[in-house]
């Protein structure tokens, strides 16, 4: 047994979710033919409350396609500068949509409404046109933390007043509605455009969706096809993406707790610096005296657990479905009996 926290992308499907994926009735999507496609599409926009979703082959291309069809060349995107669309899509911000990125540090890459509306730029020759503010929710790279509405309706008043697009990375929404309780349809009243990851907590093989308002849809789904992204008989995968949503969204706690309990092990550990407060199923921290993140990472791989370095002293550790209590169990002697 190995216990695998690098990502909660490691999942496999399950037997239950492949039985459902291969009974799935599939056509070709990009005729608009595959019954499974347009279900998992008309059951995340009704989910949200918007007329639109487009099913795509990851969360990197969903990003990018609503960053493409919200701005212009040379507009300016306002954004945490660790977030995903920024740090981890390849710069495909500017090289896809020749847009420039205006990054703030925010707390734990929770950026603020009075720090958005200090970087809008006046309508001046001089400065690019400022289109989008986009936020991650829960923040990755800020360790898993969370927006509650109450803090993103501040930046929506922003938005409104300066007449800005909204754009959510969702990848793990459902992990931060599963812990603020908030509901899906108030996503939909705040964000333009929103991307959720069916392939991290959720469970499924393969896909993300980007959800989005009518008028937004024809371009979407010309941008998917220009960056490659139009899938054939897909609904075997969207098949997944249903039974996910269907069955995977409610055990997130679960995850959560796991992650809480590794949190709490390694506060308690001499050789450990530094634990970021864990609120999902993400647990990033430091080391002690100066240690590097990938020799201990290589060496904890020696002993059964698997992580990322995350930073040069930084290691993180991500709880999901394929993670249970019997490999938390050895996690914890693992990490108890290196870091002690
Ligand atoms: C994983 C992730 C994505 C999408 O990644 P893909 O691997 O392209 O599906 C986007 N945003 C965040 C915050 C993520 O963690």
């Amino acid at each position: 047994m190995i216990a695998d926290l690098r990502s909660d992308t490691l999942t496999k499907p399950t037997p239950e979710m492949r039985e459902y994926m291969m009974d799935a009735a599939v056509g070709d999507d990009v005729f608009g033919e595959d019954p499974s496609v347009k279900a998992l599409e008309k059951k995340c926009a009704d989910l949200f409350g918007k007329e639109s979703a487009l099913f795509c082959p990851s969360g990197t291309m969903t990003n990018q396609i609503a960053m493409n069809i919200l701005t212009r060349p040379y507009d300016e995107v306002i954004c945490y500068e660790g977030a995903h669309i920024y740090k981890y899509e390849g710069g495909g911000l500017s090289g896809n949509s020749g847009v420039s990125s205006r990054l703030l540090a925010g707390d734990r890459g929770r950026i603020h409404a009075e720090d958005i509306e200090a970087c809008i730029n006046p309508d001046n020759p001089h400065y690019p046109r400022t289109s989008v503010i986009a936020l991650e929710n829960t923040v990755n790279k800020g360790g898993g933390c969370f927006y509650t509405m109450d803090e993103i309706q501040p930046i929506k008043q922003v938005a409104e007043k300066h007449r800005l697009n909204m754009h959510l990375d969702g990848a793990r929404l459902f992990n931060a509605l599963e812990e603020t309780k908030d509901l899906p349809g108030e996503y939909g009243r705040v964000f333009n455009t929103i991307s959720i990851c069916l392939s991290k907590g959720l469970g499924a093989p393969v896909g993300s969706v980007l959800v989005m308002d009518k008028e937004l849809e024809h371009a979407a789904r010309r941008m998917r096809k220009v960056y490659g992204g139009g899938m054939r008989q897909a609904g075997f995968l969207a098949a997944a993406g249903i039974y996910a949503l269907d069955h995977h969204v409610g055990r997130l706690k679960e995850d959560h707790q796991r992650a809480k309990s590794l949190e709490e092990i390694l506060q308690g550990l001499s050789r450990v610096e530094k634990v970021l407060p864990v609120d999902t199923n993400i647990v990033i921290f430091s080391l002690a005296g100066k240690s590097d993140s990938g020799k201990v990472v290589a060496e904890l791989e020696k002993n059964g657990l698997l992580a990322v370095a995350f930073g040069p002293q930084e290691i993180r550790l991500v709880t999901h479905l394929d993670f249970t209590d019997d490999h938390l169990n050895m996690a914890v002697k693992i990490l108890k009996n290196y870091f002690k």
